[in-house]
């Protein structure tokens, strides 16, 4: 048991050191699900391939969101899964996808010290990979990037590092190259061990395959393929090999650049490579910023911030979780923490600490940076509240994300106006959805602006059941927006256009609506790009 400070400081130093917080970027279907499964059954936290599918299976086979919401376990829509190798302790942040993909998609970014991008071979870079790429490059956080299905036919690999380059502005720099591509897929080769895995595939790849370690010239004589293709093998590797150990170190911390690793989620295959040099790659906690513009050391007292909140997961007590963010210190059940954005100095003991794997909640007595604990919010913490125990700190980590949905709302009793402002400025302020004042001419109503199209629902389900409050919703033509600086000058000119419409949410935060990319063309031509922010620290 740690006595003096520095003991405890020691203690949290070596804790702090063995956390991997990290989450995965992609579109649905490049396999997270499949890989995060491996993940764990290398981790060994589970033991057959198959427990994450039929989570996932569950949460999608209700196509009524709605019959999901009911339960509003904490499956639903988010969960951390813990588990630990080699005395690494990996805490993988789950990031909705599909239909549930939201802001607290984006937010979840901000708790993770790196970023795990997994791409389809023969896809390449898609839409939602895009959108979650912006969060982690606006952090600057190392992203580490697994092309998996290379069992498949796809792009050839070049290919593969030109997609990304010229869809992310990343410079890929491979540490694993495939031997074959598709039906012709043999194995993988460590660019930075040096050694060749050929492929033995297992039945539906549910057991961890046995591995077949070769020389480079040793495996080649094994492998089935023609000469031809060997030699171009030999080529590729001698134009790849030595760029792992030239990669920038600063580059890829600032993700800049990003270690590209090949293999088949589905059949195992290259995922010895990748997870021997995951735990390497990827971050443990890194300090976050104050306010003041010092970094908060993570030796430091308790701090931490809240990312995400979570209302009503029990239907019977309408309890709301808040998912906090270790940053510094030590955390245990029972500590009392303070608020930093003034609830008076009162100090508020967390009695019910818990953390999250798979679908259960386990109470938790102790917690280090990198870890994601769930507590019980009190009422007063909103997303991007920082905790401390003792040594006051802000963060101010978790941006305004531009809405790319939006909808005219209105009560269907005209009774209720009153209970639809104070629902919505509710929900906004807990992060499920930005209103907005209708611009000028387009109405009196209000305007809700969200990141995916089902929070609409997640708005009306609430509204109905928490306010009582039917809402009526009608599709507007705005398609995307941009956050705006508090420059009246800037503001007047975007005013003034014809093709663009210039509002402010509740809490007084400018943003322009644009009803066609030709139209945001024109406001980035007449205010400059610099002038229209993606994200907003608010
Ligand atoms: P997610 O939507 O990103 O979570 O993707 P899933 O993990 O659910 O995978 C989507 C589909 O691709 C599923 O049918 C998987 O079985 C399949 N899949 C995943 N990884 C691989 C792979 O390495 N090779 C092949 N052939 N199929 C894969």
């Amino acid at each position: 048991m740690p006595e003096t400070a520095t003991d405890t400081q020691k203690l949290i130093e070596e804790e702090a050191k063995r956390r991997r917080t990290f989450a995965i970027i992609s579109h649905p279907d490049a396999g997270k699900t499949t890989l995060t499964e491996k993940l764990l059954l290398y981790g060994g936290a589970i033991h057959e391939a198959g427990s994450i599918r039929q989570r996932k299976a569950s949460r999608y086979a209700a196509s009524d969101w709605m019959a999901i919401e009911k339960e509003r376990g904490i499956s639903v829509t988010s969960s951390v899964l813990r588990f630990e190798k080699d005395n690494i302790k990996y805490n993988l942040l789950d990031t909705p996808g599909h239909k549930d993909f939201s802001e607290d998609t984006l937010r979840t970014l901000v708790a993770a010290d790196t970023a795990l991008m997994v791409i389809d071979v023969a896809k390449g870079v898609e839409e939602q990979t895009e959108k979650l790429f912006e969060v982690c490059k606006m952090r600057e956080i190392p992203i580490i990037t697994f092309v998996n299905k290379c069992d498949r036919p796809g792009m050839e690999p070049l290919e593969v590092m030109s997609n990304v380059e010229n869809q992310l502005g990343i410079e890929p720099i491979p540490a694993s190259w495939p031997l074959g591509y598709g039906k012709d897929f043999q194995g993988i080769y460590d660019l930075i061990g040096k050694k060749l895995y050929l492929l033995r595939k297992e039945k539906h790849g549910a057991k961890k395959a046995e591995k077949e370690v070769y020389d480079l010239e040793e495996g080649l004589e094994k492998a089935v393929l023609s000469q031809a293709e060997k030699d171009r093998f030999r080529e590729e590797v001698m134009l790849t090999e030595d760029l792992f150990d030239s990669m920038d170190p600063e580059a890829y911390q600032h993700g800049k650049c990003t270690p590209m690793f090949f293999g088949s989620a589905l059949n195992n295959f290259g995922l010895d490579v990748f997870l021997d040099y995951f735990s390497k790659l990827a971050n443990p906690p890194q300090p976050y910023e104050n306010e003041d513009g010092s970094e908060r050391v993570i030796t430091d007292d308790f701090s931490g911030f809240i990312f995400k909140l979570q209302a009503n997961m029990n239907p019977d007590h309408r309890d709301c979780a808040a998912f906090v963010r270790v940053t510094s210190g030590k955390f245990e059940r029972g500590l009392e923490v303070e608020q930093a954005d003034g609830n008076g100095n009162k100090k508020i003991k967390m009695s019910t600490p818990h953390t999250l794997m798979g679908d259960e909640r386990h109470i938790l007595e102790e917690a280090y940076p990198g870890d994601i604990v769930s507590l019980f919010n009190p009422g007063s913490f909103r997303i991007g509240t920082t905790i401390f125990s003792d040594h006051p700190v802000r963060f101010n980590v978790i941006p305004l994300f531009t809405p790319e949905h939006f909808m005219k709302v209105s009560t269907k009793d005209p009774f209720k106006r009153k209970q639809l402002r104070e629902g919505l400025k509710q929900l906004a302020e807990e992060g499920v959805v930005h209103v907005f004042e209708v611009p000028k001419g387009v109405g009196n109503e209000l305007l809700l602006g969200t990141v995916g199209a089902l929070q609409f629902d997640v708005v009306k389900h609430r509204m109905q059941s928490e306010y009582n409050c039917e809402l009526h919703m009608t599709p507007v033509t705005y398609n995307s927006a941009r956050w705006l600086p508090e420059d009246q000058e800037v503001i007047d000119k975007l005013e003034k256009s014809y093709s663009t419409h210039v509002t402010k949410d509740m809490e007084g935060n400018p943003i322009v609506l644009f009803d066609s990319t030709y139209a945001l063309n024109q406001a980035e031509e007449k205010v400059g790009s610099e002038n229209l922010y993606k994200f907003k620290q608010n």
